[in-house]
């Protein structure tokens, strides 16, 4: 049921407005923003066409979250100059409220609007600021501007083409979460107050049609070589290595956007490779290779290591790690819930302090397998590690965004055991010039000696063998799990 309605300025279709929140509307047969006013229907020019984005909800869907009627009303379409994103304006409780609903770096974000809020000035905004909105402490975590490119659907704003906005995204304990949104800096600011939730509590009831034909393939087209590479965490990558020819692509554009050697070696964890860690199964959906510039300016020492990206539906993303004494197990942890007042020296979570180690870069120099932000080769960020025993705390910032992460040991043996591999693989080899040994991480320390481990073993042997497969040209076959099989 409509609240408002009229027909298209530009085209004469029908155009409504199924809630009273929203103001725009994108005309779906010629593309026009349609604004209503007390004047009528009125046309703020033609907008540019959506681009295929990898989506888990689209616009018509209805359904729950946490038990929440909701419908899916219009979405946005950002940029921040290395291809687009979606944010979904959302109506609730059949029309009686309004938000956003997001999902960025493995999580879901829903926020509302809430008036009445003092923040500060753009320009005073920095990571981990600590931000009070009402009764809540909230932390920034993220600076960042961003262009809307496009859009669809119902709007509860009108949106110029280009429109930049500027914006801080925070975090609270617990799992708050707030965006203050500046838009162009010409209006007054505005604050959505939300939280992050998993996956599970949204449940789309009913699909709406799809306005851009989605081929829900399993697998992604590789824009270089035209290989088949299977996509293992549905609709959530951005960005994929190229398994067959280590092209970089982008997934909604359907382009390389960068060159890198095919692999020639199996990683140590081979992509499609399953293991079940604490009862749940991940899937290895990637793997990257950072390194970093050791010692002084005459006595330059590259240095580089192994990382893994875990993939589980209902818990979202891992890492694993191969440093040069020990594999870490990584997960991460909310900026809020961390005490940053002594951090030039030490940092405090969980009634644990952390003492700081060193500060050092980390540069993305290859990657393969899916991954859910806009990888670049050559990435750089800032890190600083904190140490509590073996456990580590890290804080990687770059470009006006910060993120924690908590590191702990898990043996080499428990990782072989959960993904099938022989024990005397290179990947349970360290570098022997390490003065601690990796002895000390099979004695089982932090919570993989508390923790009752449940390994169970995935039939795997489809993981193995797709980069001997001599024909780069998509020889690759699709297994029906979603694991790469490669051989014939
Ligand atoms: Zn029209
Ligand atoms: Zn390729």
């Amino acid at each position: 049921m409509a609240v408002a309605q009229g027909t298209c300025p530009s085209c004469g279709a029908s155009i409504e407005f199924g809630v009273g929140s929203s103001i725009a509307k994108v005309c779906e047969y010629c593309r026009s923003t349609v604004v209503r006013s007390d004047r009528g229907l009125e046309n703020l020019g033609r907008c540019a066409e959506l681009v295929n984005t990898p989506s888990l909800i689209e616009v018509g869907d209805t359904g729950t979250l946490g038990g929440r009627p909701f419908r899916v009303m219009g979405r946005v379409q950002l940029n921040h100059g290395r291809g687009p994103w979606d944010e979904y304006y959302v109506s609730f409780d059949y029309g009686r409220s309004w938000g956003w609903l997001a999902y960025a770096q493995g999580q879901w974000y829903a926020t509302s609007q809430v008036s009445g809020l003092a923040v500060p000035g753009y320009q005073e905004l920095r990571p981990e600021l600590d931000v009070p909105l009402g009764q809540q402490w909230f932390r920034v975590a993220e600076v960042k501007s961003g262009t809307i490119v496009s859009a669809e659907g119902e709007l509860p704003e009108a949106f110029p083409a280009g429109f930049t906005r500027y914006y801080a995204d925070c975090y609270a304990a617990g799992g708050g979460f707030a965006t203050l949104d500046y838009g162009d800096g010409t209006k007054p600011y505005t604050v959505f107050i939300g939280y992050v939730f998993s996956e599970s509590q949204l449940k789309v009831e009913q699909q709406g049609p799809r306005s851009i034909h989605k081929v829900k393939a399993a697998s992604i087209k590789c824009a270089n070589c035209g290989g088949d590479v299977p996509k293992l965490s549905g609709e959530r990558a951005t960005r994929v290595g190229c398994p067959y020819c280590g092209a970089v692509n982008d997934i909604a554009l359907q382009q390389v956007v960068a060159q890198q050697e095919r692999l020639m070696q199996q990683p140590l964890i081979p992509i499609g490779a399953r293991g079940v860690f604490d009862g749940v199964e991940y899937i290895t959906i990637a793997s990257i290779r950072r390194g970093a510039m050791f010692g002084d300016d005459d006595d330059l020492e590259h240095f580089s290591w192994e990382e893994f990206l875990l993939w589980s539906e209902g818990i979202g993303y891992r890492w694993l790690v191969k440093d040069e004494t020990s594999w870490m197990w990584v997960m991460p942890v909310n900026v809020a819930e961390l005490d940053l007042s002594q951090a030039h020296a030490a940092v405090s979570w969980g009634g644990r302090s952390f003492a700081k180690r060193n500060a050092q870069d980390a540069t993305v120099e290859y990657v393969l397998g899916e991954v859910y932000w806009k990888v670049e080769l050559g990435d750089k960020v800032d890190v600083a590690d904190y140490v509590n025993g073996t456990d580590v705390l890290s804080r990687e910032s770059s470009d006006g965004e910060v993120i924690w992460s908590y590191s702990t040991q898990v043996p080499w043996p428990v990782l072989a055991q959960a993904f099938n591999l022989p024990l005397d693989s290179p990947a349970g080899k360290f570098d022997a010039s390490s003065s601690s040994s990796s002895s000390d991480s099979s004695s089982g320390g932090g919570v993989w000696g508390t923790i009752a481990l449940v390994v169970v073993l995935i039939a795997c042997g489809a993981c193995v063998g797709f980069l001997q497969d001599s024909d780069g040209g998509g020889g690759g076959v699709v297994g029906g799990s979603g694991v790469f099989t490669g051989g014939k």
